[in-house]
């Protein structure tokens, strides 16, 4: 099966509403010259106040799609209620979103996200009809100690407990090694595709073989416009989650050219 491929830019806690509007406004003109089948899917995750000002690019070829779609960088299970400080996945469709990062390594280390929580983020996400893109990876010390495979396998498993093979198939995966993240250091990407693949055959495993061919996967951790052509050229690679080089339209705007030289049908 062919995957569209997908370039999601993370744009953590940065970019206030004015600077949002200046990457996505440079992100527009590019997009500008393709229709949504030409390119890949583009997916921008803002903070939450500067959604509004980098709304979804509907395509105008009739074709129904988005040439820019955007993510919440996070989101709570529960529909409303007594949760200062969340947001809740009713929230953010209404803001426009689409898809939402889940179980991103910061907010698993820096707000003690656990894999159940995660799960119960994936379930909402899908119920209010928005697509999760789950996040995975190992640490530095798990991968030295050879324990890579099997950490990575017991998230993704855990992500997906009690998920319909249906929904596993719409959603996406983002392996992003955390000793990758931000550091300039990429994962070779035989290396990238490998483990990949392994998540492949767990979501084979645990949603059947239809929902592991349908399923994007994402590689993710110093994405730069220089590596994606190599990272896209392989087996199981379908894109990319990409945080520093999506905060400049001239870099984002680069990769995805580059995607789209090895990936699209252009
Ligand atoms: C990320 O935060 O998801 C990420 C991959 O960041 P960077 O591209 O900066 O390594």
């Amino acid at each position: 099966m062919s995957r569209k491929p997908i370039i999601a830019g993370n744009w953590k806690m940065n970019l206030v509403r004015s600077e949002a509007e200046k990457v996505f406004e440079g992100v527009k003109e590019f997009v500008n010259d393709y229709t949504a089948q030409q390119l890949p899917t583009i997916v921008i995750a803002p903070v939450f106040t500067s959604i509004s000002a980098v709304r979804t690019v509907k395509c105008n070829c009739g074709c129904g799609g988005n040439k820019i779609s955007i993510a919440g960088q996070n989101c709570h299970w529960e529909k409303s209620g007594a949760y200062t400080g969340e947001i809740s996945v009713e929230m953010l469709a209404d803001a426009g979103c689409d898809y939402v990062i889940i179980g991103h390594s910061e907010r698993r280390q820096y707000f003690a996200e656990t894999d159940e929580m995660i799960n119960k983020k994936a379930k909402a996400i899908l119920a209010g009809g928005l697509i999760p893109i789950i996040c995975c990876g190992e640490t530095l010390e798990q991968r030295e100690a050879g324990i890579t495979d099997k950490w990575i396998s017991g998230q993704i498993k855990a992500a997906l407990e009690g998920i319909s093979s249906e929904d596993v198939a719409k959603s996406v995966i983002a392996y992003e090694p955390i000793w990758a993240i931000g550091t300039g250091k990429t994962c070779d990407s035989d290396e990238a595709n490998r483990v990949i693949a392994m998540i492949r055959s767990v979501v084979k495993e645990v949603a059947g073989a239809e929902a592991a061919d349908a399923i994007r996967i994402l590689y993710g951790g110093s994405v730069k416009p220089s590596t994606i052509a190599e990272q896209m050229s392989k087996s199981d690679i379908d894109g990319a989650l990409v945080g520093g080089a999506s905060l400049k339209a001239e870099s984002f705007n680069e990769i995805i050219a580059n995607t789209m030289k090895v990936a699209c049908n252009v």
